[in-house]
């Protein structure tokens, strides 16, 4: 008993100093980012390459914080029964510049009474994480859906895009650290998602073809209100 009080005390002081730490990391990286893209500006062709690396690099820094810590604040590590309409509303308004940018939408169809256990934050972070990689597939008109129902007393939630959808070795190994596709991909978004949603008790299963697009669903015991 003692043991597990004090490593759920460790955790706590773990997830205390991570969330703080990226809060004050991301900044100062901005910043930097915005120096070094003056420069690129500024600079002969030779030394351009070495400032495009820096950048890539920079970007690499701050995508790792994003894929763990986007919503991570010092001492907010409280289970609670979240709104699944609310957080996705929030989720929502967070992702459609990106989404924009891209040249897509998204679209919530969400029935309003389902409920799950768990922290804020947390569950943002998995949703968002799956929500981007949607928005980094687009091909010309992305289409995002999001759909949330009861299916047999279990809440259910789709996220649906018609992106360029993936191979069957690639959906093997969703979830594994690093994996990625991407330049400036990290390879942890997924693993950070399967985590989180594992400590809920639910389950995340993807569907895919490429060219075509992808289907996530994820699975949750249902809370009451
Ligand atoms: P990252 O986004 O940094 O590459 P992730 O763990 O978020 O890492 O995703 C791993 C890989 O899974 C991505 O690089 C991409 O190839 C693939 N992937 C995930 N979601 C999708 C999706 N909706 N459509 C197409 N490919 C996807
Ligand atoms: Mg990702």
């Amino acid at each position: 008993f003692n043991n597990e009080l004090q490593r759920a005390e460790k955790m706590e002081i773990i997830s205390d100093l991570a969330a703080s730490v990226a809060h004050e990391v991301r900044n100062p990286l901005q910043v930097t980012r915005g120096f070094l893209q003056l420069l690129g500006e500024r600079s002969a062709s030779s030394e351009k390459a070495y400032i495009n690396m820096a950048l890539d690099e920079l970007d690499r820094a701050s995508g790792i914080i994003t894929d763990f810590l986007t919503f991570a604040k010092p001492g907010a590590e409280s289970i609670k029964t979240l709104s699944i309409a609310e957080e996705f509303r929030h989720i929502e308004g967070v992702l459609t510049p990106l989404a924009s940018i891209h040249h897509g939408q998204i679209t919530l169809d969400i029935d309003p009474d389902l409920y799950v256990r768990g922290n804020s934050s947390k569950f943002k972070q998995a949703f968002i994480n799956m929500i981007k990689n949607s928005i980094e597939a687009f091909q010309d008109e992305g289409k995002i859906i999001i759909k949330g129902c009861k299916e047999n007393g279990e809440i259910v939630i789709r996220i649906q895009d018609n992106g360029v959808g993936m191979a069957p070795e690639e959906l093997k190994r969703l979830g594994e650290p690093y994996f990625s596709n991407k330049t400036k991909g990290t390879g942890l978004g997924l693993m950070v998602t399967f985590r989180i949603i594992e400590a809920m008790q639910g389950t995340l299963k993807f569907d895919s073809k490429k060219g075509t697009g992808t289907e996530a669903t994820v699975r949750f015991p249902e809370a009451s209100e």
